[in-house]
């Protein structure tokens, strides 16, 4: 496996690649790898000839108040975990290899990033659809994979393919959750053993957002007033924000009388979780 901190070693090895007629599949990550990092991992090791992951905490996309700083971190753990995963190379610059001084140009997806996380995180976006579009140049995948967990990442980034014409095929991986139902997080490693235990509370919060839309329940705001209750009776929890909306456009519905996203960001303790659910009309 290949361990690349500059961009132009990178391009070069991808560029040999695609001269070899080799698919590229990458799979971009901050790193502290799990469970759900490897799942990303076994399907690009599946569509691709040859597997890219990339490493890097983006301090672009992280707010003034943000965790950037604590974010963990185990660089030689991710390195070893990345190996056994079949990654043939590793990116992994550093931030200055990255932005270096003078660096000013932004990728913005304007509508689809308006809304949910893009309310209370500022800025957020921007700095993913930058970081993804460089790591594109960088790594010239024909695939790139990301996760359900980060719903409104993955349709943000998807506009950006679509809307600059960037001819990479985006695949989306279902989340995976621990036993309990949490969706894995490098996040969840903030949670004291009692945060935990109310972390749980957001699975929860989707699994009777479905119950109700099954039961024929329509209206999206006797949902989410029910998702709120049951989420708050849970202790150290802050409902950031509880959506239920169209799963492309991201807007809020006021039926459901289609397929819906119910989408969640709540803070417990110090962590900030988010977990999302398709709900059905009934
Ligand atoms: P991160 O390192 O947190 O930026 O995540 C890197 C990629 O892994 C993103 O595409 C995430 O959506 C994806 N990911 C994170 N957690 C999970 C999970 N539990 N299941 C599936 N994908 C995940």
């Amino acid at each position: 496996m290949e361990v690349i901190e500059k961009i132009g070693l990178m391009q070069e090895l991808a560029e040999q690649w695609r001269r070899d007629g080799d698919i590229i599949a990458l799979v971009p990550t901050m790193g502290f790898l799990h469970q759900g990092h490897l799942e990303l991992l076994r399907v690009g090791r599946e569509k691709g000839d040859r597997l890219v992951m990339s490493l890097f905490v983006n301090p672009i996309q992280f707010g003034p108040q943000e965790d950037y700083e604590r974010y963990p971190r185990d660089t030689e753990g991710d390195l070893w975990k990345a190996r056994s995963a079949g990654v043939d190379a590793v990116f992994m610059p550093t931030v200055e290899e990255m932005y270096p001084e003078g660096f000013q140009s932004t990728v913005k997806v304007e509508e689809v990033a308006r809304y949910l996380c893009g309310r209370s995180r500022p800025g957020h976006f921007a700095g993913v659809t930058t970081v993804v579009a460089k790591l594109f140049h960088i790594t010239r995948p024909h695939v790139a994979i990301f996760g359900e967990k980060d719903y409104q990442q993955l349709v943000v980034i998807r506009q950006m393919a679509r809307d600059l014409s960037m001819a990479i095929d985006i695949i989306g991986v279902p989340t995976v959750r621990e036993r309990d139902g949490l969706a894995i997080s490098s996040r969840n490693s903030y949670l004291s053993p009692e945060e935990r235990a109310s972390a749980i509370s957001l699975k929860k919060g989707l699994d009777l957002a479905k119950a109700m839309a099954a039961e024929g329940e329509r209206d999206p705001s006797k949902i989410k007033k029910a998702i709120r209750e049951l989420i708050l009776s849970h202790p150290f929890t802050e409902i950031d924000y509880i959506s239920i909306c169209d799963p492309e456009e991201l807007t809020d519905v006021e039926v459901i009388d289609r397929p819906c996203l119910v989408a969640l960001a709540v803070r417990v303790g110090r962590a900030r979780l988010i977990d999302n659910a398709m709900v059905r009309e009934n």
